[in-house]
Parts: C-alpha cells; sequence; structure tokens
C-alpha cells in the first residue's frame, strides 16, 4: 500500500490533515520549520498560564473546530462569551455591529445610517459569492451603499487589511468576512468561543492523538526541496535529511510552496502561484495594569492611526486568569517591506503610544506591565476579483502534490468553503 505521508508544516492545518490521515492508516511524517507546533496559533507562557501569540477565538460557524473539539473530547472546555465590538472613526470610540448600536452611531446621518442598513440587507440576500466575486468590494459597496457610507466605514476596513491593495480587492471577501461575524451576532451582540486554558489546550491534545497515533513530528526541519525520483517524492530539508515518500500534503504558503516544488512545477504553474499573494500581519501583545477600551473588537477606521484593530483579550475572559493583567492585542496587516514590521516591541510600542492616548487618553506608558511582539509572513491572503479561478490546485493534485493552506479557504480566510 502506498501510504508513507510527508506533511509540511506543523500548524492546525497539518496537524488536523496528519490526524485524519493516521487514523485511515496512513504513515504520517510532519516536518515543522520552527523548534515548536502551532503555526500561526502558538500560545506563550505568560504568569504561569498560556496565551495565543495572536488574538484566537471561534465563530459559532466555525463548524470544524467545533467537530475538532468533540472528537478530541475537550469540547466542555469551549465557552461562549458575550463580546462588544466598536468602531473607532475620527470622531471617536463607538460601539457597532448591532442594530442599537447603529443607531447610536454619530458619525453617520439618519439617511445613512439606513442606507448602510439596507446595504447590509441587500448582502444577506446574495446567498452565493460567485455571483459577486467579480466585483471589487469598492465598486459594489459604493453603488449599494453610496460613496459617503463605502469612504466612511468600509474603506478604512478594507485599507486597514490590504493597504496600498484595498481597490483590488473582491466583494466575495468583504461578503464573507460580514457574514463570519453574524453567524455569531446576535440582536444585543456577538458571542464567541474561547477555549478554557487557551488554544494551547487544542494543540496539546491534538499533538497527543498524534504521537497515539504513530506520527512522527520532525521540529527544526524546514522543508527546502521536494523531487521525484520513479514513484516517489523525495523530501529535502535544511538539515539534510533526504527521506522518500508517497505523498506530500504542503499546508505552507503559496510563496514558499513554490521554491519547495520548483522542479516539479511547470512556469504556468509558477506564475499561478506567483499571482497568489499576500499580506503579512505584526501583532504587539500589551500586558497592562488598565484596560484600554470597554470592548474586545475595535475596528480602527482612522487612517492617520497606524494600526487596524483592538482586541483586549481580557474583555472577553476574565483577567484575573492572568494574575489581574488586561490583555491587549494591537493589530496590524501591513507589507514586510514596511518600516514598522522590523521594529522591536519596544519600538513599535513607542511608535504606537501617541495613538493609543488619543484612543484613551487615561492610557500611560506606567500602566504597561509586559511588551510581546509577534509577526507572521504570510497572514491574510489577497482575494483580488474571480479568485475561484485562481486558486484552483486541480493540476498540482495530478502530479500528487497536496495543497491545503489558507490561500484555498475562500471567500473568507477561515470559512468551510474550499475553493475548489
Ligand atoms: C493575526 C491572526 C489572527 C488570527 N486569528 C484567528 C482566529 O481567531 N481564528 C481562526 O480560526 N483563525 C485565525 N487566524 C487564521 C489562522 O491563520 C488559521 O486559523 C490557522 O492558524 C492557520 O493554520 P495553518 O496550519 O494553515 O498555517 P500556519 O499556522 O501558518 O502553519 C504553517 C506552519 O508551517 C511551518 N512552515 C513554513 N514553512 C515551512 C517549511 N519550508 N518547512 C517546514 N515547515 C514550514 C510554519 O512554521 C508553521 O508552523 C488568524 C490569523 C492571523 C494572521
Amino acid at each position: 500500500m502506498n501510504n508513507k505521508v510527508a506533511i509540511i508544516g506543523a500548524g492546525y492545518t497539518g496537524l488536523s490533515c496528519a490526524k485524519k490521515l493516521s487514523e485511515n492508516g496512513y504513515e504520517v511524517t510532519i516536518f515543522e520549520k520552527t523548534g515548536e507546533i502551532g503555526g500561526i496559533a502558538k500560545c506563550i507562557d505568560y504568569n504561569n498560564t498560556k496565551i495565543e501569540k495572536h488574538y484566537r477565538h471561534i465563530f459559532k460557524s466555525d463548524k470544524y473546530v467545533i467537530e475538532l473539539l468533540k472528537d478530541l473530547n475537550i469540547l466542555e472546555k469551549l465557552h461562549w462569551n458575550e463580546t462588544k465590538m466598536a468602531y473607532y472613526s475620527n470622531k471617536g470610540l463607538y460601539g457597532f455591529g448591532t442594530p442599537f448600536t447603529l443607531l447610536k452611531y454619530e458619525p453617520l446621518s439618519f439617511i445613512e445610517k439606513i442606507r448602510f442598513g439596507l446595504g447590509i440587507v441587500k448582502l444577506k440576500l446574495v446567498k452565493n459569492y460567485k455571483n459577486i466575486e467579480q466585483f471589487t468590494a469598492e465598486e459594489w459597496m459604493k453603488k449599494n451603499c453610496g460613496a459617503e457610507i463605502y469612504h466612511k466605514i468600509w474603506e478604512p476596513l478594507l485599507i486597514s487589511k490590504f493597504g496600498s491593495r484595498k481597490s483590488e480587492i473582491s466583494m466575495a471577501w468583504l461578503w464573507g468576512k460580514i457574514n463570519l461575524r453574524s453567524s455569531s451576532s446576535t440582536i444585543e451582540g456577538e458571542r464567541l468561543g474561547y477555549l478554557d486554558g487557551s488554544f494551547y489546550v487544542l494543540t496539546k491534545k491534538l499533538e497527543e492523538n498524534l504521537i497515539k497515533n504513530n506520527c512522527k513530528i520532525k521540529l527544526d526541519e524546514e522543508v527546502i526541496s521536494v523531487r521525484k525520483d520513479k514513484n516517489n517524492y523525495i523530501i529535502n530539508t535544511s538539515n539534510n535529511l533526504e527521506k522518500s515518500f508517497d505523498f506530500v500534503v504542503s499546508t505552507v504558503s503559496y510563496n514558499t510552496s513554490k521554491k519547495i516544488f520548483k522542479d516539479l512545477i511547470n512556469s504556468q504553474e509558477k506564475e499561478k502561484m506567483d499571482n497568489l499573494e499576500y499580506t503579512s500581519a505584526k501583532t504587539l501583545i500589551i500586558f497592562s495594569k488598565k484596560s484600554l477600551t470597554p470592548y474586545y473588537w475595535v475596528n480602527i477606521g482612522d487612517n492617520n492611526i497606524p494600526f487596524g484593530g483592538i482586541i483586549e483579550h481580557t474583555n472577553m475572559i476574565n483577567k484575573d486568569k492572568y494574575l489581574g493583567a488586561n490583555i491587549i492585542y494591537i493589530s496590524n496587516y501591513l507589507y514586510n517591506d514596511d518600516t514598522l514590521y522590523k521594529m522591536s516591541k519596544q519600538e513599535l510600542f513607542n511608535y504606537y503610544y501617541p495613538f493609543l492616548k488619543k484612543i484613551n487618553n487615561k492610557f500611560r506608558k506606567d500602566d504597561v506591565i509586559n511588551l510581546e511582539c509577534f509577526e507572521e509572513l504570510y497572514a491574510q491572503p489577497i482575494i483580488t476579483t474571480n479568485y475561484s479561478k485562481k486558486c484552483l490546485d486541480e493540476n498540482l493534485q495530478e502530479k500528487g502534490i497536496y495543497m491545503a493552506t489558507m490561500g484555498q479557504i475562500y471567500p473568507e480566510d477561515r470559512r468551510n468553503e474550499l475553493c475548489n
């Protein structure tokens, strides 16, 4: 039986893929570049407990992760928490996300609120994203909500996620995002899931499951290339390890995969991969004596502020779990040539500080207990128009290369539908 599988990457995709394959009799080896498993979802130690290096929660529509928790017998660790959302415009901080908060949202006039609401209703009537994927978010929103609403609400959000590429983003992406958030919302607000003990509990359980199923997890083993030798795939790693497999599953970005598989893909496939691009992300964690805002999630709609969101974890989970520290993630999607991407955690905090004070003038440097900072090079696929036609990988599968990456999850980076 051809059953030796190599999986590249030990993030949640690689780990869950290894679980499924090993349960179905495959002999699985995972190669992970870093010294730890978990990828973007990795946790760090803080005051004898664990906390995610980037904010993380579960939406009600995240059915696969909920199934996974059930399968691993840890569903009881999942709790749904009331979370409040806000929007920071150049006029200040306002609650957002419910009909009631919309009524109180001062930056929009009464007529604009009605147009905004009608635009959302119109969007909810779109059942298939393929009917709107040919439009940019800018075109669709301007046409259906008006240019004012686009400039006041949607454009700043597109800028905070995609920067200079904002006008290229497909309406299908925004449709996915809006649907995702509304899947966890009620008339009173949002309820988001978090695991008692952090996502470390899930990572650990996955690891235990893989060990039980005899999977091999090779850490600090960066895959450099894959070549074919008769019917086998030869994996070559940074430590000059050479191993032969029947199949290869790559869970890393297209950018990395096109280098790894350069001897196996043709120029058209390479060009296709070249066109699938990503933004990077840099997250600053502020452990603070004081809270910054009363909200869990604040979208920054003022583009003079150099970050895109504030996610205050301890406005979802009681801060007693962290010895009273408030845990505040400052989220920033940017490109890796941005000077902010290269800044140290202290430089970044100093740069952000005047803007944090603008949002809450009572916030002081003395309030900071600790800082941490993490970056991801391939954080968010850039979803341009007609993306479903761009991300097909069928021809790669015919060659025995299986791709399972964030870039294939479309129209939104965490929903259930794969683009092929
Ligand atoms: C800031 C941020 C917040 C997010 N929050 C959420 C959230 O709340 N909920 C949610 O569902 N999703 C969230 N996401 C999306 C998240 O990325 C996915 O949920 C998931 O963690 C991605 O897992 P992955 O395994 O596909 O990729 P990754 O986690 O990126 O894993 C890829 C792994 O491959 C390894 N690797 C790379 N190159 C090589 C190589 N050459 N050889 C060997 N190994 C290699 C990497 O080190 C990494 O461990 C968030 C993303 C970001 C950027």
